[in-house]
Parts: structure tokens; C-alpha cells; sequence
């Protein structure tokens, strides 16, 4: 396991700025929610911390090692979009394991991870059916049984429940919740529904064109927003 550390981290797309020196500390362990209205940097924020852009300044560490320098399989970090496009014509256990073989894993050990991630989703009963015939929901799981049979040190989630409808959404928040009791791996969420932030957050990040506007617990930003902006977003009364 591994926290994560922003350091002055800075992204520009030729002359646009999108973030503008992120400065932030994810303990080991700590569910940390990003919220923040659509453009304002969330979704390149955590390809950032997955390596999957270059900084144009600052840093990005997990444990004590610079995400960019490297390799993408030796960065622990496992990401979950929000279109999670399974392989249709594999099953479920084909699905999950598909990772692994490229890893080259051996099969007594894929077959465990495979079986022990399904447990704790709660899709066993499923593992040999083809992506088409599970529910938008079973796929989510899926979808986030890949990310965690590669056990990595910190899961990254960029709006994994909006393309579910809003009961299965309530639902999928509570299954978000049991997964990081359970595993304990640092964790770090983004979304612009501020009630699943609510819900999920050890520290929520309201972020805002880019730049962080307030950190701190869900109950600390409701009743002591720092602006009117935090406020207006995250609905605490005044
Ligand atoms: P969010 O996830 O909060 O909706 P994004 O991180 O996707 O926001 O985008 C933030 C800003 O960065 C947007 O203005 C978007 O157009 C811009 N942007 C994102 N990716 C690229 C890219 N690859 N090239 C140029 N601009 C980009
Ligand atoms: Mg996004």
C-alpha cells in the first residue's frame, strides 16, 4: 500500500492551463473524493497520478517513488472509467484474468485473484457468463474486479457509476463504501455528484478551474465552506 503526494503539479494543453499547481497529500489508506463541475480538471488530475500524462510541473509520488519515472506495471495503481468497456466475447473470469496473463502470472495464482476479487464482489455465480448477458450493475463489478485482482497499491475511479441509473448509482455507493473497508488501499475518486462524495469521502477536494478550492472532511466543508463557491457546491446552507 501507498499514499500519494501532489506536489506542485501543473498540466498544460499547448497554451490552455488545466491544472494549475495541485498541491495535496493522500495518506496511505485515505479514500479522497475530487468534485468539481465538468472541465474543471478532475479526469486529467488523475490521469496525472496514473502516469498516463507527462507534468508540465511538479511531481507526482506514490510511496516514495515519481509516477512518471516509471514503468506503467511497476506504478501499483489500477484505474476504473466510467465506460468500462468489457471484452465481449470473453467471460467474466476471461474478462478479469486478461490483465494477468499479459502480466504473465501463473495460472494457479490468476485463478486465485480472479476467485477472491469475484467473492468480494459478489459475481461468482456469474464468472463464465459473456459481458452481454450481466445487468449494467454486474458489469460495473466486473469492470472494477479487473482493477482489483491486479492488487495495486492505489485504485483510481474517474465517475465510475454515471452511466448507471440512480437507484443502481445509490446501490453501487454502498458497494464502493464495503470495497475500501475491506481492502484498505488508498483510494482516490472522481465525481460530480456531491452526495456520493459525501457518502464515500475521508477528504473530499473541491477543485475549480483547475486550481484545489477547499480539502477537508465531508461534515468540515457542509458546515464551514470557505467560499461561496464550495458552498453553492457542495449544498450546505448558507
Ligand atoms: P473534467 O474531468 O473535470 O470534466 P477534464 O480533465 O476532462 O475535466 O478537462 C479539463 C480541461 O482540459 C477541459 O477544458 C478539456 O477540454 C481540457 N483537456 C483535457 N484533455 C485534453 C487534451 N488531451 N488536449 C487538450 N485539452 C484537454
Ligand atoms: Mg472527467
Amino acid at each position: 500500500m501507498a499514499g500519494v503526494r501532489l506536489n506542485g503539479v501543473r498540466k498544460d494543453f499547448g497554451a490552455v492551463q488545466v491544472l494549475k499547481g495541485i498541491d495535496l497529500d493522500i495518506a496511505d489508506g485515505e479514500f479522497v473524493v475530487f468534485v468539481g463541475p465538468s472541465g474543471c480538471g478532475k479526469s486529467t488530475l488523475l490521469r496525472t497520478i496514473a502516469g498516463l500524462e507527462d507534468v508540465s510541473a511538479g511531481e507526482v509520488t506514490i510511496g516514495d517513488r515519481v509516477v512518471n519515472e516509471l514503468s506503467p506495471s511497476d506504478r501499483g495503481i489500477a484505474m476504473v472509467f466510467q465506460s468500462y468497456a468489457l471484452y465481449p466475447h470473453m467471460t467474466v473470469r476471461e474478462n478479469m484474468a486478461f490483465g494477468l496473463k499479459l502480466a504473465k502470472h501463473d495460472k494457479a495464482e490468476i485463478e486465485r485473484r480472479v476467485d477472491a476479487a469475484a467473492a468480494i464482489l459478489n459475481i461468482t455465480d456469474y464468472l463464465d457468463r459473456k459481458p452481454k448477458a450481466l445487468s449494467g450493475g454486474q458489469r460495473q463489478r466486473v469492470a472494477i474486479g479487473r482493477a482489483i485482482v491486479r492488487e495495486p497499491q492505489v485504485f483510481l475511479f474517474d465517475e465510475p457509476l454515471s452511466n448507471l441509473d440512480a437507484a443502481l448509482r445509490v446501490r453501487m455507493r454502498y458497494e464502493f463504501a464495503a470495497l475500501h473497508q475491506r481492502l484498505k488501499t488508498t483510494m482516490v475518486y472522481v465525481t460530480h455528484d456531491q452526495i456520493e462524495a459525501m457518502t464515500l469521502a475521508d477528504r473530499i477536494v473541491v477543485l475549480n478551474g483547475g486550481v484545489i478550492e477547499q480539502v477537508g472532511a465531508p461534515m468540515d466543508l457542509y458546515e464551514h465552506p470557505c467560499n461561496r463557491f464550495v458552498a453553492e457546491f457542495i449544498g450546505s446552507p448558507k
